[in-house]
């Protein structure tokens, strides 16, 4: 199985990235922010729940979302390979995956980490949110959604440097050679 983490604060372009990574490799797409703003939608007890952390650019608790993920996993156990979207997002959320991973005999190919600078992503956060007005996309919330990762989310930077899997990707140019930084690395995988 081809497993891959895409990695990178709100708004570095990491689904778009990851929607042409699962064109090519033919991956099962996992972003667990599009699952739990379904939830949201169909007012399910646990979008209910999450809804109340999102709009305010908190976290959803880990044990939460690592049940949703794990149960997904099993549910769609027969595939080439899965691409991680938005989580791992916690140290915590990160073991849980390594673990559900190696009890399924796989593991984690490579973390690809999208690097951009601050203000950029402020400025792509807000567009989005005048077009496709997702209700976390206001300044406020981004301002939360950045703090978040810089305290949370990035630290796992460093967990998967050491683990040997860490491949740091600019996220500033086009999305086309963007995705080529990508493809070079994964093809030069062995998995
Ligand atoms: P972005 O990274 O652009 O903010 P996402 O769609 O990945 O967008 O996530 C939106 C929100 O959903 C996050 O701010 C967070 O509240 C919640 N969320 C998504 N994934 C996780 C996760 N793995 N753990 C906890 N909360 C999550």
């Amino acid at each position: 199985m081809l497993n891959i983490v895409i990695f990178g604060a709100p708004g570095s372009g990491k689904g778009t990235q990851s929607e042409r990574i699962i064109q090519k490799y033919g991956l099962y797409h996992i972003s667990t922010g599009e699952i739990l703003r379904s939830e949201i939608e169909n007012k399910s007890a646990l979008g209910l729940i999450a809804e109340e952390y999102i709009s305010q650019g908190h976290l959803v608790p880990d044990q939460l979302v690592i049940d949703m993920l794990a149960e997904l996993i099993d549910k769609t156990a027969h595939n080439k390979g899965y691409i991680f979207d938005g989580f791992p997002r916690t140290l915590s959320q990160s073991k849980a995956l390594d673990d559900m991973l190696r009890e399924r005999n796989t593991s984690i190919a490579a973390v690809f980490s999208l690097s951009v600078e601050e203000e950029e992503l402020i400025s792509r956060l807000l567009k989005r949110g005048e077009t496709c007005g997702r209700c976390d996309d206001n300044l406020e919330t981004i301002q939360n959604r950045l703090t978040v990762y810089k305290e949370q989310t990035e630290p796992l930077i460093e967990y998967y440097k050491k683990k040997g899997k860490l491949f740091k990707v600019k996220g500033l140019g086009s999305i086309e050679d963007i995705f080529e930084s990508i493809t070079e690395v994964i093809d030069r995988l062995s998995y």
